[in-house]
C-alpha cells in the first residue's frame, strides 16, 4: 500500500498537488498540517495538506514530500471550508486564498530572503547547534536565502531550523518591516485626588504660604484649568508659573500634584466614566431588545443607527454576551478606522480578551493571534481586524460585528482573493451557526435592501446618545461666490467666518477635501500642455512640499517644472486642488493656529494615524485637514466644525455607486461634528447645491436617497438586481490585447447576449504600461450564478489555449464593486 497527500500550495494553480508518503507519516498527517515539498526543479514551498489518501496521481510520477513542519493543524476544518466557498465563489484559486490568509512565517519558501532581527536579546546558549550557524552567519551577511541557509548547515530541510529562529526571534523575513512602537508620552499634571474639593484646597494653599513658589504653580494650575478645560502639560505649567522642574517635582513627591501620561490615561480622561458608559439608555436598550428579537428569526442583523448613536456601547452588551459563553466574537472594521481609539475602548471592557489582527503589525505579533484563535484561546476570544480577519482559524465562533458595514476597504481589490469581507463573514457565520451584526449610519444600498426584504433583521438607533443634535448642514453655493468675489483661494466667505468662530470659542475644525497632493494638474497657459506619466494614463499629480510631479498609480516623479515642457511656455497654472493646497492657504489665513494634514502621504507605517489622531485629541491641533481616512468612525470630543472643501468631485465618478457613496461620504465626515455638548454645524462648499444628492445629504434624508438609488438599480439593471463579474485584460501590447479581448467578449456574448457590456477602456487605460480593457458581465435576477461562473471558467479555459493570446492576464473580479 502506498501512500499520498493532496496538498493546497500558496501559488496560483487550479489544482491541488499529490505527493508520497510514508505509512508512518500518513498516520502521523492530519488535514490543515503543513510540509515543505519540492515543486519544478529547485523550488521548496510550505504547502497545507488537504487529503491524505492512496491514489496515485494519473498524469504525474508523484515526489515524495521534503518534510514534516507541524506537530498539529494550523488551520481549521471550517476555516478550510470557508476559503473553499471564498475560492468558488471569487472564481480564484484555493493557493491565493491560502497565502492571502496566512502571515508570511507560516509561508516558508526556497526563495525567502531572512535577515538578522536586531531585537534578538537571548543568550547565545539558548541556540542549538544549527541554529547558532545561522546565527553567526547573519552577523557577517546582511542577508540570506533560504537556500544559501541550507549550504550552511549542510542540510537540505532547513525549514525546521528557521521556524525555531523565528520563534526565537533571532531573524526577521525580509518582506517584514518593524516598526517600533514609540507611543507619544507627554507628561500632564493635575491636583492629586485629596485636593479637589473646594475647602481641601483651601487648606493645602495656607499650608503653602510659606512656600510661595509651590503655592504660584498650585494657583496655576487652578487657573489653567479652569481656562481651558483641557489636561495640562507639565511644561505649560512652569512656563505659567514661572518655576524651575524642581518645585513642580517637589509638589509631586509631596503628592499635592499627580503625574501622569495621556497615552495610558487617555481613556479615563475623555470626559466620560467607564463605569457609566456601560448602563445603555432607553434609545439603546431598546434597539438591544430589537436585536434580541430579530436574531429569534433572522442570523444577520442590521443596525441602523446614526452617527454617535452609541452603536458601539450596543455591540459591546452582545460581546459581553458571547464571552460569557465562552464563544468567540469576531469584530471588523475597515483598515482605517482600526485606531487605537476603538482598542483601548474594547480593551477598557474587556482587557486582554482583546487581540488585534492588522496587516501593519509584525509578523510574530499576527502569529501570536493566529495561534490564539487557533486553540480557542481567551487571550483572542474578541479579535478585532480589518477584511483579512475573515480568514483567520475561528474554532468557535458566536458573533461577528461589521462596523461600518458600507464601507469600500472591506472588498479587496488586488490581489486576488478578491473578496468582500461583509459578505465572507457572513458565510463564515453560517458554517459556524453564528449570529451577524451589520453596523453603519450610512447602510449601504444592498443591505438595507436585504433588511427591507427581510432576509435580514433590521433596527434603527435614530437619536445621538445624549441627545447631542445632528450638525447643521449648510450647503455654500461657491459659483455663487465666486461671481460676486467671495472666495479667498478655495475658502468662501462663510466657511472663513465659521472657523474664525469655532477658533474663538477653543474648539476644532476638521476639513475635508478628496485629494490628496496640492493640485491634480499643473497645465500649461499658452498651449495647454500637463505633464503626463510616461506608464500609466495620467497626468501627474503636483506634490508642493516634496517639489515633485507624482503619478498616484505607479510611483513615476520629475522634479517641478518652471515652465512648459512643451512650449516653454513660462505661464503655468494649477487646475483643481488637493489637501496640501488646502493646508497651504489656511496656514496664510489663519497664522495662529496649529494646522495638521492627514491624509496617505502624512500617515506611512503603523502609527502613522495614531500620531496625528492622539495629537488632534490633545488639542495640538485646532485644524485638520484631511482625505476620506477621517471619515472613519473617529470620535473627537471637540470639533464643531465640518469643511467640504469640494463636493462636486465626489459626484463626478463613472461609477453606478458615486451618489450613494457621495451620500454616506459627506453623512460621515458630518457625523464627526459636534458629538457632545454643543450642535454641530457642517459646511458644504459646491458648485451644484441642488444636486439631488447634497440635498438629501444635508438633510440627513436617507431614506429618500435609498429610494432614489433602489429605483435607479433597478431600471438600470445593477445589483443588488443584478449580480456583476468584471473581467480585466491586461497586455503591452494593445493591439494584441484588443483582438484578444474581443475574442472574449464575443463568446461571452454568445452565451450571455446583451447583458455583457464592453470590451471598455477604463478611465485610466494604461497602467505602468499595461493597456487595459474591462468586460462586464451582468447576470439576471433568475439566472443560476454558478452556471454563469462555469461559463466562463469554460470560455476562460479556451481563451487560455489559444497561443497567441497567451500573454493577456486576465482578472476576475465577481461583485466588482
Ligand atoms: P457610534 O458608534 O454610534 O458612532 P459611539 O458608540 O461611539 O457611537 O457613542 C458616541 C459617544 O457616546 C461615545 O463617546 C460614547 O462613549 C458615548 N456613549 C454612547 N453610549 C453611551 C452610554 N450608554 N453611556 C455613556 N456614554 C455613552
Ligand atoms: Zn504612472
Ligand atoms: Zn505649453
Amino acid at each position: 500500500m502506498r501512500y499520498y497527500i493532496d496538498v493546497i500550495l500558496p501559488i496560483p494553480i487550479e489544482k491541488l498537488f499529490t505527493y508520497e508518503v510514508s505509512e508512518n507519516e500518513a498516520d502521523y498527517l492530519k488535514q490543515g498540517m503543513r510540509v515543505a515539498v519540492p515543486f519544478g526543479k529547485k523550488k521548496i514551498y510550505t504547502a497545507l495538506v488537504f487529503r491524505i489518501h492512496n491514489e496515485p496521481p494519473s498524469l504525474y510520477e508523484a515526489k515524495p514530500i521534503d518534510q514534516l513542519l507541524d506537530e498539529a493543524p494550523i488551520v481549521s476544518p471550517t476555516q478550510l471550508e470557508h476559503w473553499l466557498w471564498i475560492a468558488d465563489y471569487y472564481m480564484c484559486t484555493i493557493g491565493d486564498v491560502f497565502k492571502a490568509a496566512v502571515p508570511s512565517a507560516f509561508l516558508l519558501e526556497s526563495e525567502t530572503i531572512i535577515t538578522k532581527n536586531d531585537k534578538f536579546s537571548l543568550p547565545e546558549t539558548a541556540l542549538k547547534d544549527d541554529e547558532w550557524l545561522v546565527y553567526e552567519a547573519l552577523q557577517h551577511q546582511p542577508v540570506l536565502k533560504v537556500q544559501e541557509v541550507s549550504q550552511i548547515i549542510d542540510r537540505k530541510n532547513v525549514f525546521p531550523v528557521l521556524n525555531r529562529l523565528l520563534d526565537k526571534q533571532v531573524l526577521n523575513l525580509k518582506e517584514e518591516v518593524y516598526e517600533q512602537y514609540k507611543p507619544k508620552l507627554v507628561r500632564y499634571i493635575r491636583l492629586a485626588s485629596p485636593y479637589t474639593s473646594e475647602d481641601r484646597l483651601q487648606v493645602l494653599l495656607n499650608e503653602l504660604n510659606r512656600a510661595p513658589k509651590q503655592k504660584e504653580v498650585v494657583l496655576n494650575l487652578f487657573t489653567l484649568e479652569a481656562a481651558t478645560r483641557k489636561p495640562i502639560k507639565v511644561k505649560e505649567l512652569e512656563e505659567k508659573a514661572k518655576v524651575s522642574s524642581g518645585v513642580v517635582k517637589t509638589l509631586i513627591d509631596k503628592e499635592v500634584l499627580q503625574e501622569y501620561h495621556l497615552q495610558v490615561d487617555r481613556v479615563q480622561y475623555a470626559g466620560h466614566e467607564t463605569k457609566a458608559s456601560k448602563v445603555l439608555n432607553e434609545f439603546q436598550m431598546e434597539a438591544l431588545k430589537q436585536i434580541d428579537e430579530n436574531y429569534k428569526k433572522h442570523q444577520v442583523t442590521l443596525l441602523h443607527g446614526v452617527t454617535s448613536s452609541g452603536k458601539t456601547e450596543v455591540y459591546v452588551k452582545l460581546i459581553e454576551r458571547m464571552i460569557a459563553q465562552g464563544k468567540q466574537v469576531l469584530y471588523l472594521l475597515p483598515e482605517i478606522a482600526l485606531t487605537t481609539q476603538l482598542i483601548h475602548r474594547l480593551q477598557n471592557y474587556f482587557g486582554n480578551k482583546v487581540s488585534v489582527y492588522h496587516s501593519k503589525y509584525s509578523v510574530n505579533e499576527r502569529v501570536e493571534v493566529w495561534n490564539h484563535i487557533m486553540e480557542n484561546n481567551t487571550k483572542a476570544q474578541i479579535v478585532l481586524g480589518a477584511r483579512s480577519s475573515v480568514l483567520l482559524p475561528f474554532t468557535n465562533l458566536g458573533l461577528v460585528i461589521v462596523d461600518e458595514e458600507h464601507e469600500t476597504s472591506f472588498k479587496q481589490f488586488d490581489p486576488a482573493p478578491r473578496y468582500h469581507a461583509r459578505d465572507a463573514a457572513i458565510v463564515l457565520a453560517m458554517m459556524h451557526k453564528a449570529r451577524v451584526l451589520l453596523g453603519s449610519a450610512t447602510p449601504s444600498v444592498e443591505s438595507y435592501y436585504n433588511a427591507k426584504l427581510g432576509k435580514y433583521g433590521f433596527v434603527e438607533l435614530n437619536r445621538r446618545f445624549g441627545n447631542a443634535l445632528m450638525p447643521e448642514m449648510e450647503l455654500v453655493d461657491i459659483k455663487e461666490k465666486h461671481k460676486k468675489k467671495r472666495m479667498n483661494g478655495h475658502f468662501s466667505d462663510r466657511l472663513i467666518k465659521e472657523i474664525e468662530e469655532v477658533l474663538s470659542e477653543g474648539e476644532q475644525v476638521i476639513l475635508f477635501q478628496n485629494r490628496r497632493g496640492f493640485a491634480p494638474i499643473i497645465e500649461c497657459e499658452t498651449c495647454g500642455h500637463s505633464a503626463q506619466c510616461p506608464n500609466c494614463d495620467v497626468s501627474l499629480t503636483y506634490h508642493r512640499y516634496k517639489k515633485q510631479l507624482r503619478c498616484h498609480y505607479c510611483g513615476y516623479h520629475i522634479a517641478e517644472q518652471r515652465s512648459c515642457l512643451s512650449c516653454g511656455s513660462s505661464e503655468l497654472n494649477t487646475k483643481g486642488f488637493g489637501t496640501e493646497q488646502v493646508e497651504v492657504e489656511l496656514k496664510s489665513l489663519f497664522p495662529n493656529a496649529n494646522i495638521a494634514r492627514m491624509d496617505s502621504d502624512t500617515t506611512k507605517g503603523k502609527y502613522g494615524y495614531e500620531k496625528i489622531i492622539t495629537a488632534f485629541e490633545q488639542h495640538e491641533i485646532d485644524i485638520l485637514v484631511g482625505t476620506q481616512m477621517l471619515t472613519k468612525g473617529l470620535d473627537f470630543r471637540n470639533v464643531t466644525l465640518v469643511g467640504i472643501m469640494n463636493a462636486d468631485n465626489l459626484l463626478n465618478h463613472p461609477d453606478f455607486r458615486a451618489h450613494e457613496r457621495s451620500f454616506q461620504l459627506i453623512q460621515q465626515v458630518a457625523g464627526r461634528a459636534g458629538r457632545t455638548r454643543k450642535r454641530g454645524k457642517v459646511i458644504v462648499q459646491t458648485y451644484n447645491p441642488y444636486h439631488q444628492i447634497l440635498q438629501q445629504a444635508s438633510m440627513h434624508k436617507f431614506l429618500d436617497m435609498f429610494t432614489d438609488q433602489i429605483n435607479e438599480r433597478k431600471q438600470y439593471k445593477y445589483p443588488p438586481f443584478y449580480r456583476l463579474i468584471k473581467l480585466t485584460f491586461k497586455n503591452r501590447d494593445y493591439q494584441k490585447l484588443h483582438e484578444g479581448t474581443n475574442w472574449f467578449s464575443t463568446s461571452l456574448k454568445n452565451s450571455f447576449g446583451s447583458n455583457v457590456l464592453g470590451p471598455e477602456q477604463p478611465p485610466v487605460g494604461r497602467i505602468r504600461n499595461e493597456y487595459i480593457l474591462n468586460v462586464l458581465v451582468k447576470i439576471p435576477p433568475k439566472r443560476s450564478i454558478k452556471e454563469v461562473k462555469t461559463t466562463i471558467r469554460k470560455i476562460k479555459k479556451s481563451f487560455e489555449a489559444i497561443p497567441q493570446y497567451k500573454a493577456i492576464r486576465i482578472i476576475l473580479n465577481v461583485d466588482n464593486y
